[in-house]
């Protein structure tokens, strides 16, 4: 096992991922920005390292500063977390070429994720169900993109191949509208991913966000631990999620949970990883893979008691994993609230100074927050500062547990969402279960102050 890791990453995530190490007995590096200087987290870490002003494009995405702060601390492995540099190939390889363990999968299957066009054609060849739309990126000719999407059938999305975080998408409801979503969204994506590529997707018009979440070993072995359903999204961004999925047969999970892990055989996938699909009908439609740890991680944990950030720099470090398949059971039901500093209904950002943080607790709840009481919300970063995951034997439970725990919370001192998620626990449909992911825009729509 490694005796130290670098962090490369800020907040929660750091602080979970720090967590991991204390408890593993490994010691732990952070690199941090001039802005993060104060987080508990900073404090807390066996090393810390300042890389860079607040800025993250020279900080937390500052590969030669990372690198060389894994050397001059003699680290071994780099445990990227998500968003930063967490899905960049080209730092993954970096990382290897320069004598460490990357804690992800391989620099290629990156690579090949990375592009979703390349993504859904691997997926195909896997036997992964995939949205119908363009074999591949959408062709230059007009005449031919119109006929591709006749074929497809209105209406579909235009979505870039190397887009991420909700963005880079765009829906087209008529021909007329057609080619110029084509080249807008082509000259976005050029400009904010590198890449002008983009492809046409059939766009579902009521489906729910289920995803498989997997963990590989470098021995074949790949495992999937259940699903988690992410439809409560706002602008393609989640803020609630909860495992298991609602009402959904569990046959119908097993049969896509084994496909997902049989891909993960196929290209070689070790670690983390989350397969996301679309679902409607009864049926799962992928739409993308995320080769890192995912922000709703928290869910599966609480429902299989495995630590997915543990198995990660187990893997990592060549060991094997430690169950399999038939030993995964999944208990009771788990539900996360993000909470962002913002403002509940409009969402501007709010960060400022937490003047008090009064953290919820009790049976089956788990708080993952670095913010304490005087913590500055650095206005650099994304809004989101911490996660409240509730378990219980049933989603009522979960659902009851959440309840009290988001009336326990107290935040001062900057606007959070908390009230609405407070609202969206009470709301009939919710407590149903099963809403697709529009749900959230069009109930905002009708409750808008
Ligand atoms: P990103 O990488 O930016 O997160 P995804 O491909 O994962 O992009 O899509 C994000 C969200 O966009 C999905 O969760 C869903 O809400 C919506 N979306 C994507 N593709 C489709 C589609 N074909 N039909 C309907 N909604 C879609």
């Amino acid at each position: 096992m490694f005796k130290k890791i670098l962090i490369a990453n800020r907040g929660e995530i750091a602080l979970r991922i720090q967590r991991a190490c204390k408890e593993m007995g490994i010691k732990a590096v952070m690199v941090y920005s001039e802005a993060d200087r104060e987080a508990k987290y900073v404090k807390l870490a066996d090393e810390a390292v300042c890389i860079g002003p607040a800025s993250s494009t020279l900080s937390y995405l500052n590969m030669p500063a990372i690198i060389a702060t894994a050397e001059v601390t003699d680290a071994e492995a780099i445990h990227p977390g998500y968003g930063f540099l967490s899905e960049n190939a080209d730092f993954a390889e970096r990382v290897e070429k320069s004598g460490f363990v990357f804690i992800g999968p391989s620099s290629e299957n990156i690579r090949l994720m990375g592009d979703k066009v390349s993504a859904k054609q691997a997926m195909i060849k896997s036997g992964v169900p995939c949205v119908p739309g363009s074999e591949g990126a959408l062709p230059e000719d007009p005449k031919e993109i119109i006929r591709i999407a006749r074929t497809v059938g209105y209406p579909v999305i235009i979505k870039a191949a190397g887009g991420g975080g909700g963005r880079g998408m765009r829906v087209v409801h008529t021909e007329a509208a057609l080619i110029h979503a084509v080249q807008t969204t082509r000259a976005e994506a050029g400009a904010a991913f590198g890449n002008p590529q983009v492809y046409m997707e059939k766009f579902l018009e009521r489906p729910r966000h289920v995803e498989i979440q997997i963990l590989a070993d470098t021995f074949k072995n790949a495992v999937w631990l259940g699903e988690r359903d992410c439809s409560m999204q706002r602008r393609h961004q989640k803020i609630i999620e909860e495992a298991p999925a609602p009402g959904i047969p569990r046959r119908v999970i097993e049969k896509i949970g084994d496909r997902c892990a049989a891909a993960c055989k196929k290209i070689g996938y070790r670690g983390a990883g989350t397969f996301e699909f679309l679902y409607e009908d009864g049926e799962f439609y992928f739409i993308e893979m995320n080769t890192r740890v995912q922000v709703e991680h928290p869910v599966t944990e609480m429902v299989t008691g495995v630590d997915i950030v543990q198995m990660q720099i187990r893997v990592a470090a060549g060991e094997k994993l430690p169950f399999t398949q038939r030993q995964i059971e999944m208990r009771g039901h788990a539900i996360e609230c993000r909470i962002n500093a913002e403002d509940p209904y409009k969402f501007t950002p709010s960060p400022g100074r937490v003047s008090l943080w009064h953290a919820p607790g009790g049976p089956g709840v788990r708080v993952d927050s670095h913010v304490y009481t005087n913590y500055f919300v650095p206005p650099n970063y994304d809004s989101m500062i911490g996660k409240i995951i509730c378990h219980g034997d049933t989603r009522d439970q979960a659902l009851a547990r959440m309840r009290t725990a988001l009336s326990e919370t107290v935040v001062e001192g900057i606007q959070t969402n908390i009230p609405l998620h407070r609202e969206l626990m009470a709301d009939a449909k919710f407590i149903e279960g099963g809403t697709s992911i529009h749900y959230l825009e069009g109930w905002l729509g009708q409750h808008r102050r």
